[in-house]
């Protein structure tokens, strides 16, 4: 690679990917707990996609009950944890908060839910065994949050359970996706291990074979999540320094990696934007995201754009890319502004140096996989589901997740997971009387 940072020591590397949320101090989550109203039909409640029941869990830590307020958010949300680190708050339960109509900050769901889900994981973090066994094995293919979730759900109801995963670690996206100052490896571990001790057996590394899976289970859920990012088709994006963003952070969670002194980054969406401030933070002096339409219509959330301003990165609207310059290295980029439609307008071309190009346009959507899926139909790559019960057109399968819904947040998959696991239930109980 051309002019590169080291990658950072440990140490360095904990401080740049430092907690974006600090966890609350005992008493601090005290004093806001009783902030609380309680609401009646709350609304936080019914915007939470898993329907956690808010009030309950933040009047137990009012009167310091954590255990009984985490059991409260897992009774919900088995991935309580990871929801209260990565949910965008402001426009789910914060946003919905009638604090709001008060013209008072919304309660701090989100930190109170980790305070209670740090208090469980850092007591010997245990559920209730199922109740009763019930017939049927359920595969799950990928580890992700929405299988989690699935086998979660039917653990709790008697069902045998195997998780299968081409990657070594679980956790899917909240392992290898998320940005680390939100959600650590570490912290998802602690969520399929408990995932785990409810008796759901994994295997991993291993590419799901469909056909011998069919015969082996009787139900199957998909949870296999997006594919790899979209290809820019320009010339020189074959050169080594030209990286897939999800690729790119995969690698910076989970192992050492040299960013390159000047990154450019290709989109605006929050991925486009968690692949901005890891560049930056990694030590690259200049981070430039290039955009081909206007801020306006940017599909990162606001907050993760105001991330990215405090970190100093660089954007260019209207903006496409034409050709990646370098012969056996990036050297730079060229551009062209564009107008409202799109079109490139004459003589705007202009290049960027660069030794790094990470393009981030969206997912690809796993068609080859989910066409092997006999009978499940697709629509613009997306497995079409009954949304009550997550089955798809072949009643013995069902999916839910990004591979359902094109990609959106942790809780959604969370949410769809638990429902298919209901729908899974009642099929095999009417198929075993
Ligand atoms: C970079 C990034 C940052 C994000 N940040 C946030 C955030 O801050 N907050 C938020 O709420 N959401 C965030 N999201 C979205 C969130 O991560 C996803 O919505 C969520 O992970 C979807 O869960 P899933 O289980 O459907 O899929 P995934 O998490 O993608 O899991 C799918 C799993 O299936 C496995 N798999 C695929 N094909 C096969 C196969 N053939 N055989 C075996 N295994 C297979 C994969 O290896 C993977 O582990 C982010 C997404 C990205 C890409
Ligand atoms: S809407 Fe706000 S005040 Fe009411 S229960 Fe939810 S968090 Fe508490």
């Amino acid at each position: 690679m051309g002019s590169t940072v080291p990658p950072l020591s440990p140490e360095k590397f904990a401080k740049a990917f430092a907690d974006i949320h600090p966890a609350f101090e005992p008493q601090a989550a005290t004093v806001e707990a009783t902030r609380c109203l309680f609401c009646f039909d709350a609304p936080c409640t019914v915007a939470c996609p898993t329907h956690i029941d808010v009030p309950r869990f933040i009047k137990k830590i009012s009167t310091r009950n954590l255990r009984g307020s985490a059991m409260t958010i897992l009774e919900s949300n088995i991935l309580g944890l990871s929801c209260s680190r990565v949910c965008p708050v402001d426009v789910l339960c914060e946003g919905a908060c009638v604090m709001h109509g008060y013209n008072k900050q919304p309660i701090e769901i989100g930190r109170l839910q980790r305070h209670a889900m740090d208090y469980f994981y850092s007591h010997n973090p245990s559920l209730p065994a199922a109740k009763k066994a019930a017939a049927g094995h359920v595969a799950c293919i990928g580890a992700g949050p929405a299988s989690l979730a699935c086998a979660a759900e039917l653990r709790r109801r008697g069902f045998a359970v195997t998780i299968i995963d081409k990657n070594p670690l679980a956790g899917g996206l909240n392992t290898y996706g998320i940005a680390e100052y939100k959600f650590r490896p570490s912290d998802s571990k602690k969520e399929v291990d408990l995932v785990r001790s409810m008796g759901v057996e994994f295997r991993l590394g291993t590419e799901a074979n469909i056909e011998s899976l069919q015969h082996e289970f009787n139900a199957i859920f998909i949870g296999v999540g997006l594919g790899s990012t979209h290809r820019l088709n320009i010339p020189g994006e074959t050169l080594p320094e030209v990286v897939d963003a999800l690729k790119f952070i995969a690698s910076y969670k989970t192992s050492s990696i040299r960013v390159g002194r000047r990154v450019i980054i290709i989109g605006a969406g929050n991925t486009a934007i968690d692949a901005a401030t890891a560049a930056h933070r990694l030590g690259a002096e200049e981070v430039h995201i290039i955009y081909r339409r206007e801020q306006d219509e940017m599909p990162a959330f606001d907050y993760e754009y105001q991330l990215a301003l405090l970190d100093n990165v660089e954007f260019h609207w209207h903006t496409q890319p034409v050709r990646i310059h370098g012969t056996s290295a990036v050297e730079s980029i060229e551009c062209v502004r564009v107008d409202k439609n799109l079109a490139p307008i004459p003589n705007s071309n202009f290049t960027i140096p660069c030794e790094m190009v990470i393009p981030s346009i969206g997912q690809t959507r796993l068609v080859d996989f989910l066409s092997r899926c006999k009978g499940v139909e697709l629509r613009n790559g997306c497995v079409v589901v009954n949304p009550e019960t997550g089955q798809t057109a072949n009643p013995k399968y069902f999916a839910g997740g990004d591979c359902v819904n094109g990609g959106r947040e942790v809780v959604d998959a969370v949410a769809a997971g638990k429902r298919a696991a209901a729908g899974i239930a009642k099929s095999l109980e009417a198929n075993h009387g």
